[in-house]
C-alpha cells in the first residue's frame, strides 16, 4: 500500500509524509487520563483528534495497535516533578483512597468517550499494574549510567544527553524546574531539567501507594510510566506518539529521554501533538477546579456529539476558543445535518453511482490526508449533500465518511426520523380524537331534541348508534354525559 497521509511531527517541527516502521502497521501510543477527577472538554478535544487519526489510519487500510496507559500514580501537581500527588489529592477531596478514585474516574473517564463516539484503544494499561516493568527499566538506566541516587529518590541524568530538547526545541533557561511560582525547586536534582524515575522520600509522607525496590520502598515517576508501558505492548519501535500539547515538555521530552537511553536506539518516529481548548478564562485545566465535563453538557441539553463536530470543525494545530455560543451554532448545524441525512434514509432502492461515490471518497481522503484537515473532511460531506446525484450515492459516501468523523450521523437520522413520524401519528390521533368528540356531541344535541320532540324511538336508536361504536350515555341532573364502554 502507499502512505499518502501528511501529518504535523512535534519531533522535526515540519508536515512530513507519515511512513510507519513496518509497511500497513501502525504503532500508537497515547498519553491516557490522570483519573483524579472527571475529564474535561478540553482534555476530550485531544482524545477525539486522537480518535479520528486512529479511525482515519483504519479508514486508509492500516493495521492499528493503540495502547493507551491510565495515570493512577506519580503524576504531581507540577509536572516537573514537585508539588502534591495529583492522586492523593483527589482521593483526599473525596475522603476515599485512591483506588476507589482511579476505578470511578475511569469509568466515568471511559463514559464520557462512549458518549463521544471515541472508540477505546486497543491496551488501556493502569500504571499501577506495571510496577515491576518500571523497576526494571530504571534498573537498566541506572546501569547505563543514565541514572543517579540521590536523598533517595532516582533521578535521570539529563546532562547524559547530547540532545535532550530533541522534541520541545527549548530554551533551558526558559524551561526551569518547578515552573509554577511558589514551589520550591529540588535540591537533589544534578541538573535542573533532571526528573525523578523513582521516589522514596517522598515530601508527602502519607503517599498511599508503595512499592518494594532496590531503592526502598516508595513509587514511580510520572514520566517512566509511559515509556515503559509503551515498550512493553508496542515494542522498541513506536510510530506514533500522541498528547496534549502540553504534554510536549517536559512529559514526552523525558519519555524520549529515558526510552532512547534505555533502548539505545531512536524510540519514536511521530509526535502528534492537539492544542488546546481555551475558554474566556484561558486554557482549561482540571486544576483550576472549575470546568466543563460532558455530562454539563448532557444537563444543558446538548448532544455530546454536537461537541465532536465542534471539534473536528477546527484544526487540531490551532487552539480552540469554546463558548456556549459557539457550540450553540455547531447544534443549529449539526440537527439540520441530520434532518437532511433522515430525508434520504430509505433511498437504498436505487444502485449507487460507483464512479461518483470514488470522487467523494478521493476528497475526503485529501482532506485528511492534507494534516488531518478535519474541517475540510466536513466540507466534503456537506459537498456530498449539495451534489448532482442520486440519494443512495449520498447516503453510502456519508457512511463512509462517518466511519473517520463518527458523528453519529446514520444513527441520528434514524432516530430523528423516527421522532418526526411518531409526532405525525400523535398529530393524527388528537386530530381523530377532536373528531370524534365533535361528533359525538352533535349526536347528543340530536337525542336532546328527539326526546324533546317526544321521539323516543329516533333518541333510542342514536343512544343504540353510539353503544355500536363502544360510546355509553348517562343522563345525569347536569345532563347527558358519554363514556367509552
Ligand atoms: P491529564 O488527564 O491531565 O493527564 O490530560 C489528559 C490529556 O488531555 C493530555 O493529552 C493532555 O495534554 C490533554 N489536555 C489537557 N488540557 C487540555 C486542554 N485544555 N485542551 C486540550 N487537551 C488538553
Ligand atoms: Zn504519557
Amino acid at each position: 500500500m502507499e502512505d499518502k497521509l501528511n501529518l504535523y511531527n512535534t519531533l522535526t517541527k515540519r508536515v512530513e509524509r507519515f511512513v510507519p516502521n513496518v509497511p500497513g502497521k501502525v504503532k500508537m501510543y497515547t498519553c491516557g487520563p490522570t483519573v483524579y477527577h472527571f475529564a474535561h472538554i478540553g482534555n476530550l478535544r485531544s482524545y477525539i483528534m486522537e480518535d479520528v487519526l486512529e479511525k482515519f489510519l483504519r479508514f486508509s487500510d492500516y493495521q492499528v495497535k493503540r495502547v493507551m496507559n491510565i495515570t493512577d500514580v506519580g503524576h504531581l501537581s507540577s509536572d516537573a516533578d514537585t508539588g502534591e500527588d495529583k492522586m492523593l489529592k483527589g482521593a483526599k477531596r473525596e475522603h476515599k483512597t485512591v483506588m476507589e478514585i482511579a476505578k470511578f474516574y475511569t469509568d466515568a473517564f471511559f463514559r464520557d468517550c462512549e458518549m463521544l463516539n471515541i472508540r477505546k484503544p486497543d491496551v488501556v494499561e493502569p500504571a499501577t499494574g506495571c510496577i515491576a516493568d518500571f523497576i526494571h527499566m530504571i534498573k537498566v538506566l541506572i546501569e547505563k549510567g543514565y541514572a543517579y541516587e540521590a536523598g533517595g529518590n532516582i533521578y535521570f541524568d539529563t546532562s547524559k544527553l547530547d540532545e535532550y530538547y530533541v522534541l520541545s526545541n527549548q530554551d533551558a533557561e526558559e524551561l526551569a524546574v518547578g515552573v509554577r511560582e511558589g514551589v520550591e525547586e529540588d535540591g537533589n536534582k544534578r541538573n535542573k531539567t533532571d526528573f525523578v524515575l523513582w521516589f522514596t522520600k517522598s515530601k508527602f509522607e502519607d503517599q498511599e501507594l508503595k512499592w518494594e525496590s532496590p531503592w526502598g520502598v516508595g513509587y514511580p515517576g510520572w514520566h517512566i510510566e509511559c515509556s515503559a508501558i509503551s515498550i512493553k505492548h508496542l515494542g522498541e519501535q513506536l510510530d506514533l506518539h500522541c498528547g496534549g500539547i502540553d504534554n510536549a515538555f517536559p512529559h514526552h521530552t523525558n519519555e524520549i529521554a529515558q526510552s532512547e537511553a534505555y533502548l539505545g536506539h531512536k524510540w519514536c518516529n511521530y509526535w502528534f501533538h492537539i492544542l488546546h481548548l481555551n475558554d474566556s478564562n484561558g486554557k482549561m485545566a482540571k486544576s483550576k477546579g472549575e470546568f466543563l465535563t460532558v455530562s454539563l453538557l448532557l444537563e444543558k441539553g446538548y448532544n455530546p456529539l454536537v461537541y465532536r463536530m465542534f471539534c473536528l470543525q477546527s484544526h487540531y494545530r490551532k487552539p480552540l476558543m469554546f463558548s456556549f455560543e459557539a457550540l450553540d451554532n455547531v447544534a443549529a448545524s449539526y440537527n439540520k445535518l441530520v434532518a437532511k441525512i433522515s430525508s434520504f434514509l430509505d433511498a437504498g432502492v436505487c444502485a449507487v453511482e460507483e464512479k461518483k461515490l470514488a470522487d467523494f471518497r478521493e476528497a475526503f481522503f485529501a482532506a485528511l490526508n492534507n494534516d488531518l484537515n478535519t474541517s475540510s473532511g466536513l466540507t466534503v460531506l456537506y459537498d456530498v449533500l449539495k451534489a448532482d446525484v442520486n440519494e443512495a450515492t449520498k447516503l453510502a459516501a456519508i457512511k463512509e465518511f462517518d466511519k473517520v468523523l463518527s458523528l453519529g450521523l446514520l444513527a441520528e437520522a434514524a432516530k430523528y426520523k423516527e421522532e418526526l413520524a411518531a409526532k405525525s401519528a400523535d398529530a393524527a390521533a388528537e386530530r381523530m380524537d377532536a373528531e370524534l368528540t365533535a361528533w359525538i356531541m352533535k349526536k347528543i344535541e340530536e337525542r336532546k331534541t328527539a326526546k324533546k320532540n317526544k321521539d323516543f324511538a329516533a333518541a333510542d336508536a342514536i343512544r343504540k348508534e353510539l353503544a355500536e361504536k363502544g360510546i355509553v350515555l348517562k343522563d345525569t341532573r347536569e345532563g347527558t354525559i358519554w363514556e367509552l364502554a
